[in-house]
């Protein structure tokens, strides 16, 4: 399996988390030398707080763990497009790379919207990549929102047959 769509499996864990919480089904992972250091998925409602986004989350935990709030050379794996308020603190936060699985036409900055990442940065700039498994966290969001046709059978093979907990060899 390629990397990226690894950590984005991860990512997705999280976001289902979310989804079971009865959040908007949105989870992140932050990746340090091929390691996760952080995941989180959105807890707007249970923490009544609007900026309770996983990607934030992920960076404030990431930032705890390494005990630096720059996040350089690491990488941050996200369900959806980011919004620009995590854009904004990815770019804060020095971090390397984001790739990012589906996009969100309401409030992406990564192009959608807004070109938060995209636009060139005077401090830091973010390599992108967009739509890992982008089907995955769409189907995600769609069933959260009451999509009934929404097929599960993607869900159950892509997250349901890798429950082990070991990360593949994986390179650089
Ligand atoms: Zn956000």
């Amino acid at each position: 399996m390629d990397k990226d769509e690894f950590f984005m499996q991860e990512a997705l864990k999280e976001a289902l988390k979310a989804f079971e919480a009865d959040e908007v089904p949105v989870g992140a992972v932050l990746v340090y030398q091929n390691k996760i250091i952080a995941r989180a998925h959105n807890q707007v409602e249970s923490l009544q707080d609007a900026t309770a986004h996983a990607e934030v989350l992920c960076l404030q935990a990431g930032a705890k763990l390494i005990g630096n709030w720059r996040l350089l050379e690491t990488t941050l794996y996200c369900t959806l497009e980011p919004c620009s308020m995590c854009a904004g603190a990815m770019i804060l936060s020095r971090v390397k790379r984001v790739v990012w699985g589906a996009p969100d036409i309401r409030q992406g900055a990564s192009g959608s919207l807004f070109h938060v990442l995209n636009a060139p940065h005077p401090i830091h700039q973010i390599e992108v990549e967009t739509n890992v498994l982008k089907e995955h966290s769409a189907a995600l969001l769609k069933q959260f929102f009451g999509n009934k046709r929404v097929c599960k059978k993607i869900l159950k093979t892509s997250l349901g047959s890798n429950e082990t907990k070991s990360s593949p060899a994986l390179k650089d």
